[in-house]
């Protein structure tokens, strides 16, 4: 096996410290060579024999995705793209990660720095060459007492002969998986100058969506802090609010989920159109219906009233880690839409029209599960004043929020509650 491994390096590493030849991996008595090849002058190591040797598992998405399942952290990459990232950080990589002849590559770096740093508990030892896990035992000070049959590190080059112990490092685990209680986002749609739909067609305008938006959103937070749960408004007062900060207000403060409430409207404003009602909950992805391309549209409206400074940047790059992020929560996203979707019946005159998908801005930017619901049409008469009355506007409230609980719980059990 090593002389597959040595004959896989191609000698003459041009980096200041050149990576070693393989290295490995020891978890408890359990020792592994991972080789490191050699591509364009780089040093890399292949993710899925790294993840085998860590017992973690690489997993390919779509998109040229990738994540990085350790038993205790997570880490996600693109093909190309030099970041990585680790729960809503995102960390820059010496290299991009590649794949060739079907196999996804690391830089060395990946192993060195980021994996001590947010792997969830490995020790990363220049002189050894060697990857461990930092259990309390394993990272005193005399880590080469546990060296019993580890193939000795060859041929690391001149600049890697460190011949005092290894640092005793602090070594740099993540912390405890994070405690309760969970903090939900509550986003009421539009308000300030943006006052999103109005209604009902065919009558005087009485109903304006950020007012029951506001409503609906402050319900929905008493009923979830009288819970346990933290509640995070990213408005609580009639402000505009930038549809690119809203997700960033949430990311800043650790959201869990992020939930976004709105009233819907029709793409005619005529007598038919004012027949539509109904309700239905949308998760990030590109819109593919029509109908879903309208309330998209409609929704992305809001993007016009808000200033210079405050609009979403066309950066390329911001949008590959945004789409990165959200990629990764595309699933739970679906998930916590079908679960309050499903609630909404229960209370809801209905009709359900369904989960949806489609494109967000105000989605977009919150690295967490995100929905949008559309709690009905403020345009049709008898929905506009349903969706105004503070007693129906308690009850679906506490159905929401019975829904996102659930959820919650529903996600909790299925990660072991370790993120
Ligand atoms: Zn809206």
């Amino acid at each position: 096996m090593i002389a597959l491994f040595l004959a896989m390096q191609i000698a003459g590493a041009p980096a200041a410290r050149p990576a070693p030849t393989f290295i490995v991996v020891r978890d408890g008595q359990t020792t592994t060579s991972v080789p490191v090849t050699i591509n364009d002058g780089e040093a890399f190591v292949r993710a899925d024999v790294l993840m085998k040797a860590m017992k973690g598992m690489l997993i390919t998405g779509t998109n040229l995705h990738f994540t990085l399942a350790l038993p205790r952290a997570r880490l996600d990459l693109i093909d190309g793209i030099p970041f990585a990232k680790f729960d809503t950080l995102t960390v820059p990589l010496t290299r991009a990660p590649q794949v060739r002849g079907g196999q996804l590559y690391v830089p060395f770096q990946f192993v060195s720095e980021l994996i001590p740093r947010y792997g969830g508990g490995y020790f990363y030892d220049v002189a050894q060459g060697e990857l461990r896990t930092a259990t309390p035992t394993a990272v005193s000070s005399t880590p080469a007492r546990t060296t019993t049959a580890a193939p000795p590190p060859v041929n690391r080059g001149p600049t890697s002969t460190t011949t005092s112990a290894p640092p005793a490092a602090p070594v740099r685990t993540r912390a405890a998986p994070r405690p309760s209680p969970k903090v939900v986002v509550i986003d009421a749609g539009h308000g300030g100058p943006d006052r999103g739909m109005v209604g009902p067609i065919g009558s005087p305008t009485w109903f304006t969506e950020k007012d029951v938006t506001l409503s609906v959103a402050k319900k929905l937070a008493t009923v979830l802090h009288a819970r346990g749960f933290d509640v995070l408004m990213t408005r609580d007062t009639d402000t505009l609010i930038a549809l690119s900060d809203r997700g960033r207000i949430a990311n800043s403060n650790h959201g869990d989920v992020f939930i976004s409430i709105h009233c819907n409207a029709p793409g005619s404003n005529n007598a038919k159109g004012a027949r539509e009602r109904g309700f239905e909950t949308y998760f990030l992805a590109e819109a593919k219906t029509e109908d879903e391309r309208r309330v998209q549209d409609m929704e992305n409206e809001s993007v016009k009233f808000e200033t210079g400074a405050n609009a979403p940047k066309g950066d390329p790059l911001n949008f590959i880690i945004t789409d990165m992020a959200q990629n990764e929560h595309l699933r739970e996203s679906s998930d916590l839409a079908q679960t309050i979707q499903q609630g909404l019946i229960d209370v809801h005159p209905g009709p359900n029209r369904g989960v949806q998908q489609a494109n967000f801005a105000v989605l977009r930017g919150s690295y967490m599960p995100a929905v949008l619901i559309e709690i009905g049409f403020g345009s049709n008469l008898s929905e506009a004043t349903y969706l105004s009355d503070q007693a129906n506007q308690r009850a679906l409230a506490r159905n929401i929020a019975e829904s996102v609980i659930a959820y919650l719980a529903h996600y909790d059990s299925r990660i072991g509650g370790a993120r």
